[in-house]
């Protein structure tokens, strides 16, 4: 199959979080089924592409004609293919991938610009697979335009991997890049369902244009649907749920694999003994406590890694370091916020503790530091208010880390809390609690400490069940594949 993947992000060019490790990962996998894939991603001012790059030029249009340069190189088999604006379109020279006030604009030019170099290639493509509100004006650009001056896609795939961010815009923004923006404001279109009536929503073009759409986990393919988690796209949602399933997300094991793992300096592998496994993870926690200033000790150490926004309940988080200190634990905590008000009561907390020797508190984004901290931890708390799939209990997982969670989304398809009776003893691998509660969240974490300390026997079931766990990429690459062969299929 010809596969072409547009995205914002990709590892290793450029990621913030899930989205990027995904599209990194799936398409790999792709390849190496022996399907042809192609990625389109903008070219940021901060990726560094080594040679051989083949250059192109594809005008493509915003108020006027101009001349982007693609830039493609290849990464694991697969093309990526860069698309640069001229100098006069500064949208991605800059040094973060989002959080611009004109971010709605960039990412339209983006897809425009996506599209017209698949129509200059002249290829025919058997899925076009989207990703989030960023590109999701591919599939309208491509129906209402594209396929009419030439471009053949056989079918369209879009992902939902947060349904929060949503590409809220005025109708005239569309106008700039050659739609007639205000035809789309009708609930079939893209006309905004909840709150903003008169603007278009770039992720409900998405969903209404797109072929198939699924969201990253079966539990949040479900959530979705509801006006909980649907965040104002959970009626359309309904009128689409025809076409609406659920693939749960993986980890590229190659990538995130203790056993090789360069960022760590004690390996081990799932199929050492366990002592060998504990032995490997102490040497590694001492290692970690030397180099974040926390007390060398046998404590229990309690992580968390994640970007730091309201869905991934830094309230709790906070409350998380306070109760895992007073219950005899440490805890590190790697986050990085793009909310003033967040990052700001974290430095205080960070402030609290600098002394202190049993918190540890990085704000900032270090790829290395969360290998080491996954390989040091004895838990990762994930107290989540909504989670597509998460990513960070799976690295976990297979790092002998034990997550406790809130049951939602990806959390609850794939952490088995260990006193639940009514789920086998051989897929328990952690703790979970209902609601996105303090008191419910405190439960859990006190009991995790107590099995750490008075139970050990039950702890190392649990790593063990987690560690031989398989949240691998082939699985999750098959699963896409079959979507893909079965849509194609049915022309
Ligand atoms: P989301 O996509 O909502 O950010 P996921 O759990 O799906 O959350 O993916 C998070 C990914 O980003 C994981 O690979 C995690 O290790 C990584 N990550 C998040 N924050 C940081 C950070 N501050 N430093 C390093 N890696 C991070």
């Amino acid at each position: 199959m010809k596969i072409v993947h547009v995205a914002s992000e990709m590892f290793p060019f450029a990621k913030v979080g899930g989205l990027g490790e995904i599209v990194g990962a799936l398409t790999k996998e792709f390849t190496k089924k022996n399907h042809e894939v192609e990625i389109i991603l903008p070219k940021y001012g901060f990726i560094q592409l080594n040679s051989p790059i083949e250059y192109l030029n594809v005008p493509s249009y915003e108020n006027g004609w101009h001349n982007n340069t693609i830039l493609s190189v290849k990464e694991h088999q697969c093309s990526v293919s860069f698309i640069e604006p001229p100098r006069e379109i500064d949208y991605f020279i800059r040094p973060n991938i989002y959080g611009y006030y004109d971010d709605v604009s960039r990412f339209i030019y983006f897809s425009r610009s996506a599209l017209e170099y698949l129509l200059h290639k002249k290829e025919s493509i058997d899925i076009l697979h989207i990703h989030d509100w960023h590109t999701s004006l591919c599939a309208v650009l491509y129906k209402d335009l594209f396929q009419k001056i030439g471009l053949n896609i056989k079918k369209i795939i879009l992902n939902i991997h947060n349904i929060e961010y949503q590409g809220i815009v005025d109708s005239y923004i569309l106008d700039k890049i050659g739609l007639d923006g205000k035809s789309y404001l009708s609930f079939a279109k893209m006309e905004d369902d909840h709150l903003f009536r008169s603007k278009l929503n770039l992720l409900k073009g998405g969903i209404n244009y797109s072929d198939h759409i699924v969201a990253v986990s079966p539990s949040y393919a479900r959530e979705i649907l509801t006006k909980e988690y649907g965040f104002g796209l959970d009626k359309t949602l309904n009128e689409q749920k025809h076409k609406l399933s659920g693939i749960l997300n993986g980890i590229d094991n190659s990538f995130w694999n203790p056993k090789t793992d360069e960022n760590i300096d004690f390996h081990y592998d799932r199929k050492d003994s366990l002592e060998k496994i504990l032995e490997q993870k102490k040497k590694n926690k001492l290692m970690l406590q030397e180099k974040v200033g926390l007390k060398k000790s046998e404590k229990p150490l309690i992580c968390s890694i994640g970007r730091l926004v309201v869905q991934k309940g830094p309230a709790l988080i906070e409350r998380a370091i306070f109760t895992s200190v007073k219950n005899g634990s440490q805890f590190i905590l790697l986050g990085s916020s793009v909310i003033e008000k967040i990052q700001k009561r974290f430095t205080k907390i960070e402030r609290i503790f600098r002394d202190h020797g049993e918190v540890s508190i990085n704000c900032s984004y270090d790829e290395k530091l969360a290998h080491l901290i996954y390989a040091a931890s004895d838990f990762i708390i994930i107290p989540s208010f909504f989670e597509p799939c998460g990513l960070t209990q799976l690295i976990a997982l297979r790092y002998g880390t034990i997550p406790i969670v809130r049951k939602t989304g990806g959390l609850s398809d794939t952490v088995f809390d260990v006193d639940d009776d009514s789920i086998s003893e051989k897929i328990k691998n952690g703790f979970s609690f209902n609601n996105f509660l303090k008191r419910e969240m405190d439960e859990a974490l006190k009991r995790a400490i107590k099995y750490w300390k008075e139970d050990p026997l039950k702890i190392h079931r649990l790593i063990e069940n987690g560690i031989c766990s398989d949240h691998g990429m082939e699985k999750v690459a098959l699963e896409y594949l079959s979507l893909y062969q079965k849509m194609i299929s049915f022309e």
